[in-house]
């Protein structure tokens, strides 16, 4: 009976485990000609497909947490979702070009794209401050809704394309703290004579309120402030400020950061390289750089709290509150640099008057939304005694 049973059904597993075999063989060789095939640059064809290795670089250190974890999340995720069809590597500042010449190098096709912040090159293009942050201004939340439901990218995109650059939002920092001081400030007086490091808008908005600016990359701030070169700085919030050990050059530690309250960070692609792309793989970037951005302020947010802690419990930070004359006279302040800018910039006018109206329209629905909703739970948490 079982004889009978494995003579007869023997032909039927001879051809399935054919059948198997076949299939596997298969997926491999489908496996194998879908790798990637890196070619240095442009595309090239291989294996019916255009394969990319492209070069990102970056106005931060390489690997660093937070900011510098953005641009890699991106590659990555590009990599995954183009199966390999586009490699991207990720530069340090420095590995091929120093961090302010990230626009530059990007702009010249020396480098397919780039991660910093746009307020870097407000030297020859005054009008980019807008799209990191601006001083009193809008929060994370805001400003991404200003780029992609409310005209902030297209403007952003105008600005950039006589540099033959394709700018998009490359992640945020979140509200930052407002940074490292050597001595209290009590007061608007305290501010004269101080030497800072504070990029931006509101590096201007500094002085004009009688300090001195600095702007430096931020892994030259500890020693800045170690050797006296700067009485204060900023460089974002906790999690990178720790990263970088502001904590052991300085204790004072003060909030709220008015100058940065989401400080945008952008992916800049040389805009020819990315319009010769395939749409497909043009549409993979864009959401891959949503993503990332997205994925940055999670980070943030996460590991900003987690970082507070530890510089509060184990090495001694003094938190500040920075009394509201101080933000009060450096508002007086940035109201006379913006009208400067826009007076002389019809760009910058432009782009201030879109932030503006956006701003005006957000503020009275997060007062009674994201606003009134933290305050409320302030208060029953008080309550709770927790
Ligand atoms: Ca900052």
């Amino acid at each position: 009976m079982n004889k009978t049973l494995e003579s007869r059904f023997m032909p039927v597993l001879v051809l399935l485990l054919l059948a198997a075999l076949v299939l596997v063989m298969g997926l491999w060789v489908m496996d194998h000609s879908a790798r990637p095939q890196v070619a240095s640059g442009g595309p090239q064809a291989v294996a019916g497909a255009p394969q990319y290795e492209w070069k990102l670089v970056t106005t931060w250190p390489k690997n660093f947490p937070g900011l510098g974890k953005g641009p890699e999340t991106f590659a990555k995720y590009v990599e995954e979702a183009s199966n390999g069809r586009i490699k991207i590597r990720v530069y340090g500042a420095g590995e091929i070009v120093p961090a302010f010449e990230v626009f530059d190098a990007v702009s010249q096709g020396t480098a397919e794209m780039g991660h910093g912040a746009s307020y870097y090159w407000k030297g020859k293009l005054p009008a980019s401050v807008f799209f990191t942050a601006v001083p009193f201004g809008l929060t994370a939340q805001e400003i991404n809704a200003w780029f992609h439901y409310g005209g902030g990218l297209e403007l952003w995109q105008e600005l950039y394309a006589p540099f033959d650059l394709l700018p998009m939002a490359g992640g945020n920092s979140g509200v930052q703290m407002l940074g490292w001081f050597n001595r209290e400030i009590n007061s608007a007086d305290d501010l004269k004579g101080l030497k800072m490091r504070i990029p931006g808008l509101a590096g201007e908005v500094f002085t004009r309120a009688g300090g001195t600016t600095v702007t430096l990359p931020g892994a030259e701030i500890y020693t800045s402030l170690q050797t006296g070169v700067v009485d204060a700085a900023e460089f974002v919030g906790p999690y990178n400020d720790l990263a970088l050990g502001l904590h052991q050059v300085t204790e004072n530690y003060y909030y709220p950061g008015f100058q940065e309250p989401g400080a945008a960070l952008e992916l800049i692609f040389h805009k020819p390289t990315f319009e010769a792309l395939p749409a497909d793989l043009q549409a993979i970037l864009r959401v891959a750089a949503r993503a990332s951005n997205q994925d940055m302020l999670d980070d943030f947010t996460a590991n900003n709290n987690r970082s507070l802690k530890e510089l509060v419990d184990n090495h001694g930070v003094k938190l500040k509150r920075m009394p509201d004359e101080v933000f009060i006279a450096l508002h007086q302040a940035y109201q006379e640099v913006v009208s400067e800018l826009i007076a002389k910039d019809p760009m910058a006018a432009k782009i201030h008057a879109s932030l503006e109206a956006f701003s005006d329209d957000v503020r009275p629905y997060h007062a009674i939304s994201e606003q009134a909703y933290i305050n409320m739970r302030q208060v029953v948490m008080d309550a709770a005694g927790k």
